[in-house]
């Protein structure tokens, strides 16, 4: 689950975001939409606790955010929050392996060769293991992304932007493989999208099991401090 209240943040020098309270129980889906620039990546960032709010409150799987000491939260948060950023940050020097294994020295769970193959498997990518981010095409990218994200099988699963530069089909896939992926491990999943096609994907795929609910930012959420 997923609830903010009074959020709000600031880049320094910059405007003051402010977003409207969000409630997402266990298991739904959020899509968080609205035009580039209205604040949906720093809304994930946010709720990811990578930045703290200037004000406000956030509450991630019951734990609220902020209330624990850093290095426990670092931990919590690597286990807790599966995170699907835009710009993927597998690291280039590592295989596909060594970056799923780095993401449980983060989250200080010994290393599982087991379990990281299981999650390349659920994504369809466990022959490319070996294999150097260079080596894999965009959808092969966004699939170990998505392996590494889910390995620690999340509560809460945060995607920003995951149909960018997709024809129709790759990204009708990449909602259908969040949407799935989400399920299987009855993780809540947003999406923050300004990509239309993917309200129309979500209807198309979601089926009564899945509550799905849509949040949509605008320009009015900024302002100048
Ligand atoms: P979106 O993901 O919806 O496109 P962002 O959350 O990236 O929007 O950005 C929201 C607003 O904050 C924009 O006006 C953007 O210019 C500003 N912003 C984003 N990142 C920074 C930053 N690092 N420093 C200052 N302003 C930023
Ligand atoms: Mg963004």
């Amino acid at each position: 689950m997923i609830q903010t209240r009074n959020l709000h943040y600031a880049y320094p020098g910059g405007m003051e975001l402010s977003f409207p309270d969000v409630d997402v129980a266990q298991g739904s889906v959020l899509l968080l939409s609205g035009p580039s620039g209205c604040g949906k990546s720093t809304w994930l960032a946010l709720v990811a606790g990578l930045v703290a709010p200037t004000q406000g409150t956030i509450t991630v799987a019951n734990q609220a955010l902020g209330a624990m000491k850093k290095v426990a939260s670092d931990a919590w948060r690597a286990g807790a929050i599966g995170f699907l950023p835009q710009k993927l940050h597998l690291t280039s020097a590592l295989t596909v392996q060594e970056n799923l294994a780095m993401a449980q020295w983060a989250a200080g769970v010994p290393e599982d060769a087991q379990r990281i193959q299981a999650a390349l498997q659920s994504l369809g990518v466990a022959d490319l293991a070996g294999r150097k981010p260079g080596q894999l095409s965009g959808g092969q990218a966004q699939r170990v992304a998505l392996a590494r994200a889910v390995l620690l099988k999340p509560q809460v699963i945060l995607a920003d932007e995951p149909t960018a530069s997709l024809d129709d089909e790759a990204a009708a896939d990449a909602v259908a493989l969040l949407l799935d992926t989400a399920r299987a491990q009855q993780a809540t999943l947003v999406i923050a999208t300004h990509d239309a096609r993917v309200a129309q994907h979500l209807s198309a795929c979601s089926d009564s099991q899945i509550a799905f609910q849509r949040l949509q930012l605008g320009r009015g959420m900024l302002e100048k401090t």
